[in-house]
């Protein structure tokens, strides 16, 4: 088998070991076999990426414009293509894969007429005569460190406003998912960016990330993952005194409140809770619903779970694809025991399920009768598992709903505008939803949390330029 390649400083090279990316809908299934860097190959990189960056951050808006619309062209171009990629490294469905495909060639898209409206200001001083200009630079070398659930969407959102706005780059995917990395990174190096802008290093975490955390020849770390991991690149960063950006975990409630329409709330359930196999930072892993609506919710809802079909995610017809590993479905199963222990009662599902080829399927899981203190309403999960929060009223809900160290996002399934104004305003998420589900965002707007989901500037759209640059004042006596 071909072995993949890490790209270091123009030039493709093999590094010192190799993985192979695995098919969790079929575990006898090798993708392709893929390098990891080692910690000499991250430190060339990250040399490269400096070397790069001064003419770099100089190049010409319509050359950098050029570059991210080529790249957005080919991804959209080939998305079926790299939609089964996706499909076959992480587990989500064809249709979930090529949708995330396509998301990365909108990124691509925006960020590319990002280029061409970047802008600053002109003021007037507070003393006659003098001019004052604001403007925004690059920061330098970027550091990116993915997750595994969002192979080539999240690197997508890192990478282009990097590049857009005259920064180098040093992009870690995930150890677990390289192939969508590695074809991304293929498209993006033959765009026509000059040697050392862009530089892939697959690898592990603790070797390849660790590298970077500790080079003192990278200017910021831009990091989506666990929390666990989050904060070790923030101890990192406040060492070396770099700038850094952290997109963590979630703990995403959905109240659903007695006036919703009933059908809705159960789509939004089942969409946000399950589908990606609930394996979204942004999934609805808790259901809070109000009194009035409880029992005919939590059957209408567990209808319809008995209706997904779990099993291969290149099958026409499956709603829920597997879990990523074997690592991930037993931290389901065991949240699926530790509720039980705590008294929840499993209303529906967490069996393990076996298909015609072997995989990692679990039927999704839904408690009910869970108290807020419980594991399972306060650890992310990270599956295809949601609990039910019962409350007696909108108040309630809202104060169960706030009742978490996370705050990525939000949702609230109601008729009425007044608890839907009141839940904008009093949730402490960085985005919520209303009658929608809490999972599921557009690309040309910010997304982020608050709490313990996120740290720093946030992403995507336009607010994005304020992690990629670094707004200088500067004073004219003309
Ligand atoms: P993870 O923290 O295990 O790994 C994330 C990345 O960090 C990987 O590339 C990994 O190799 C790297 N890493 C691991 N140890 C490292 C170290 N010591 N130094 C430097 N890098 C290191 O997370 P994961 O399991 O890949 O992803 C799942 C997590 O990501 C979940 O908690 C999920 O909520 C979160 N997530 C958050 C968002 C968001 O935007 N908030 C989006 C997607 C996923």
């Amino acid at each position: 088998m071909t072995i993949h390649k890490n790209f270091i400083a123009g030039e493709w090279l093999a590094g010192s070991d190799e993985t192979k990316n695995i098919n969790p809908s079929n575990i006898d299934e090798v993708i392709g076999v893929y390098t990891r860097a080692s910690r000499n190959d991250a430190e060339n990189a990250i040399q490269a990426a400096r070397k790069a960056f001064p003419a770099w951050a100089r190049s010409g808006i319509q050359q950098r414009h050029d570059i991210l619309k080529k790249v957005s062209d080919e991804i959209l171009a080939r998305k079926d293509e790299l939609g089964q990629l996706l499909a076959r490294e992480e587990g989500k469905t064809l249709p979930e894969a090529v949708g995330e495909v396509a998301r990365a060639g909108q990124i691509f898209d925006f960020f590319a007429g990002e280029v061409l409206r970047l802008s600053g200001e002109k003021i007037a001083s507070t003393r006659p005569g003098l001019d004052v200009e604001i403007t925004r630079e690059p920061v330098g070398v970027v550091g990116i460190i993915t997750p595994w659930n969002f192979p080539i969407a999240i690197p997508a959102w890192k990478i282009a406003p990097a590049l857009a706005y005259g920064n180098t780059v040093v992009f870690k995917p995930a150890d677990l998912v390289p192939g969508s990395a590695w074809a991304l990174s293929d498209i993006i190096v033959r765009a026509g960016l000059p040697e050392g802008v862009f530089n892939l290093v697959m690898g592990r975490g603790s070797v390849v990330g660790d590298t970077m955390l500790n080079s003192p020849h990278i200017d910021a770390i831009t990091f989506t993952g666990s929390v666990a991991t989050g904060k070790k690149v923030a101890a990192a960063c406040v060492e070396h005194m770099r700038k850094f950006q952290l997109e963590m975990g979630g703990k995403n409630p959905l109240v659903v409140l007695d006036d919703a329409d009933l059908k809705t709330a159960v789509e939004v359930a089942a969409n946000g809770a399950f589908f990606s196999t609930g394996q979204r930072c942004t999934a609805s892993s808790r259901l809070v619903v109000t009194d009035g609506i409880h029992d005919k919710f939590v059957s209408a809802l567990t209808e319809r779970l008995k209706g997904l079909t779990v099993d291969d995610a290149m099958k026409d017809g499956t709603h829920i694809g597997p879990v990523v590993d074997q690592s991930q479905l037993d931290q389901d199963i065991s949240y699926i025991d530790i509720g039980q222990k705590e008294g929840a009662k499993l209303a529906w599902g967490g069996e393990r399920l076996n298909r015609e080829k072997p995989g990692f399927y679990l039927q999704p899981a839904l408690f009910t009768d869970t108290q807020p203190d419980m594991r399972i309403n306060r650890e992310e999960i990270f599956g295809p598992v949601a609990s039910v929060q019962r409350a007696k009223d909108y108040d309630e809900a809202l104060v169960i709903a706030n009742d978490t160290i996370f705050g990525l996002s939000s949702g609230i399934c109601t008729t009425s505008l007044k608890h839907a104004s009141h839940f904008k305003r009093n949730s402490e998420a960085g985005m919520v939803m209303v009658n929608l589900p809490t999972a599921g965002v557009d690309y040309h707007v910010p997304f982020g949390g608050r709490k313990g989901s996120s740290y720093g500037p946030r992403e995507q759209g336009r607010y994005a330029a304020e992690f990629y640059t670094t707004v200088k004042t500067t004073y004219t006596l003309p």
